[in-house]
């Protein structure tokens, strides 16, 4: 191999490391405490209304680099679907002295005869080797299929296996922060104030479509379900805490709070408002709860330094 070649390779290969790195430590960063001074909001007695205690991150897994000296190895599991098959294999595991560190099953559907699983196993005090274990493994008559997955010789252990990543039957994607950084403050830097209005119509082309999206799934008209779908999925995908403070449907008022939005963290530091995507989304979605046009303000925001987000809703 030329030397050159080599270089890119190796400084390709310093690149992943990097990435699969900042990927592990990426959770720790983030604030574990919210210093919200809730206690002392004049509406905090507003139905609906909750504080923030400390947050829970939670390590997606499924791809670490590991230190030197780490003797972790993962496996892939594919077994019958019983009430107690995991306690089987965490009985298998301790046994062995393998810690189970980390482990994933993809969710099992009513009717599926069987589970797929991927785990991180920690053999430093085992009493076994990867190969013996999965040979024991194999054996049980509920395991259909078992796999290891060995480390890269860089020490990066990853799920190889599982792809791709889907909720609900839809493809979904993971953006680290620096990507999705990128993405909404290379449009601003790039396309200036267009910018700013191109991310609040995109915004609210997929907040008018996911109104729709959520009622189909909640199977109801009834805007009260498709507000607590909305809450539920923007919590459960990382994009923000939110809190609807009032929602008038008569009035056509609203008044939304946001918690640790993902769009506006990227803005700390600013002095003004930062949420266009999130005003777009805001606005495309209460356009279609309210049947009317709607103008969104964004009063407060983390960006520039208020406790969380607040955008008012007014048809
Ligand atoms: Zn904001």
């Amino acid at each position: 191999m030329g030397n050159r070649k080599k270089k890119v390779i190796e400084r390709e290969h310093a690149h992943y490391l990097d990435e699969a790195r900042s990927l592990h430590t990426i959770y720790i960063l983030l604030p574990y405490c919210y210093g919200v001074g809730c206690e002392d909001s004049p509406d905090s007695g507003a139905p609906g209304f909750h504080m923030l205690g400390e947050l829970n991150p939670l390590d997606l897994g499924r791809l670490t680099v590991l230190e030197k000296g780490q003797k972790w190895c993962g496996v892939v599991l594919e077994t019958s679907f019983g009430k107690d098959v995991v306690r089987r294999m965490g009985e298998i595991a301790e046994n062995l002295g393998i810690v189970i560190r980390f482990i994933q099953v993809s969710m099992v559907r009513a009717q599926e005869p069987s589970a797929r699983a991927v785990a991180f196993l920690d053999f430093s005090n085992a009493i076994v080797t990867p190969e013996e274990a999965l040979e024991l493994v194999s054996k049980q008559e509920f395991v259909k299929k078992a796999r290891i997955i060995y480390p890269s010789e860089t020490g990066v252990l990853s799920d190889d296996y599982f792809f791709p990543l889907v909720l609900d039957k839809e493809r979904i994607v993971v953006f680290r922060r620096r990507t999705y950084e990128s993405l909404f403050k290379g449009i601003r830097e790039r396309f200036g104030t267009a910018g700013e209005v191109m991310l609040y119509y995109v915004g609210f082309n997929i907040g008018y479509q996911t109104y729709s999206d959520y009622a189909s799934i909640v199977g109801s008209e009834k805007p009260e379900a498709i507000v607590e779908l909305a809450k539920t999925f923007l919590r459960t995908m990382g994009w923000g805490i939110v809190d609807v403070v009032e929602m008038d449907l008569e009035r056509g008022i609203a008044q939304v709070r946001v918690y640790e939005s993902f769009e506006c963290e990227i803005g700390r530091g600013g002095e003004a408002a930062y949420g266009h995507f999130s005003r777009g989304l805001v606005a495309g979605f209460f356009t279609r709860l309210f049947d009317r046009e709607v103008k969104v303000v964004e009063t407060m925001c983390v960006a520039k330094g208020d406790p969380f987000c607040e955008f008012t809703i007014r048809a």
